[in-house]
């Protein structure tokens, strides 16, 4: 079984009101460690550490750091980004084998020398600065929610060792191990998941990551704000592709990081699913 690290932070709002009660039958696994930023620690709950300011001003300008701090938001974005940055430390360090990471804030909209649509700081990109510094080579993003990754493109777009896949609205693009992959309205399952077959699986076995990071946003199912015609089952079943391209690669490494998506059931119901895969929970023991 994998050693799954759960990295939690608290914020207001609906969509995570029922975590972490809904994560009841998994926590207590012992493959299975939580890292919280809010509760006192007691057996087998971990705290979740803020990234530090030195390796946010790796990734993100001076100026836009002052910023963010004027927002009222600068803590909670510092405990959000941290948790994938502290889960990719832990999987260097072997604590654990791969990661779910609520976050409170996005990534993928935050750049350089910009940040919005919720999110401040790049907990990938400083995840992978961090990775980079312990000399790790080569990443690999895949990015699911219906957006464009804009921010995380900003930052890796002309680097050569990071993979970066996008799959939003934007037309076809492949330069640099950069690629975007355009889902039109009303895409089933099985057609995402062929291309996801197509287009990301032959270039993450080609490329070799150490690490794979999955931008997981659900605001493409139905009934969503960018639906584009997915079910409610369709992470699952992406979870168990990209997992298993993990497995295969980057020998499990892998660090799923929440991003778009506003529904509370669909929360509840997708993100256990997609833990219980990480975790490997569902096979016989
Ligand atoms: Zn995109
Ligand atoms: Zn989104």
């Amino acid at each position: 079984m994998k050693r799954t690290g759960i990295f939690f932070t608290y914020f207001q709002g609906e969509r995570l009101r029922d975590f972490p009660q809904a994560l009841a039958g998994i926590l207590d696994k012992e493959n299975v460690s939580y890292y919280d930023a809010v509760y006192d620690s007691h057996d087998g709950l971990y705290y979740l550490v803020p990234v530090s300011e030195e390796l946010l001003l790796k990734v993100h300008s001076q100026d836009m750091v002052q910023r963010v701090k004027m927002t009222g938001d600068y803590e909670s974005a510092l405990y959000s980004a941290g948790g994938t940055v502290q889960a990719a430390n832990e999987i260097w360090q072997e604590g654990i084998d791969n990661a779910f990471v609520f976050t409170s804030f996005g990534d993928h909209h935050a750049g350089r020398n910009f940040y919005g649509g919720m999110c401040y700081f790049n907990g990938a990109a400083l995840a992978i600065a961090a990775l980079k510094e312990r000399g790790v080579k080569r990443l690999a993003i895949v990015d699911t929610d219906c957006h464009h990754a804009d921010g995380t493109r900003d930052i890796f777009g002309s680097d050569d060792d990071v993979l970066h896949m996008c799959l939003c609205y934007q037309d076809y693009f492949d330069e640099h191990n950069n690629i975007d992959i355009k889902i039109p309205p009303h895409t089933s399952d099985e057609e995402y998941l062929a291309l996801m077959r197509q287009e990301f699986v032959p270039r993450a076995v080609a490329f070799k990551p150490e690490y794979i990071f999955w931008e997981f946003g659900y605001d493409a199912t139905q009934g969503e704000y960018g639906d584009k015609g997915l079910t409610r089952d369709s992470h699952l079943k992406l979870a168990q592709l990209i997992k298993g391209v993990a497995d295969k690669v980057s020998n499990g490494r892998l660090i799923t990081i929440l991003c778009g998506g506003s529904g509370r059931s669909l929360a509840t119901y997708i993100i256990p699913r997609i833990i219980n895969c990480l975790a490997e929970l569902g096979r016989r023991q």
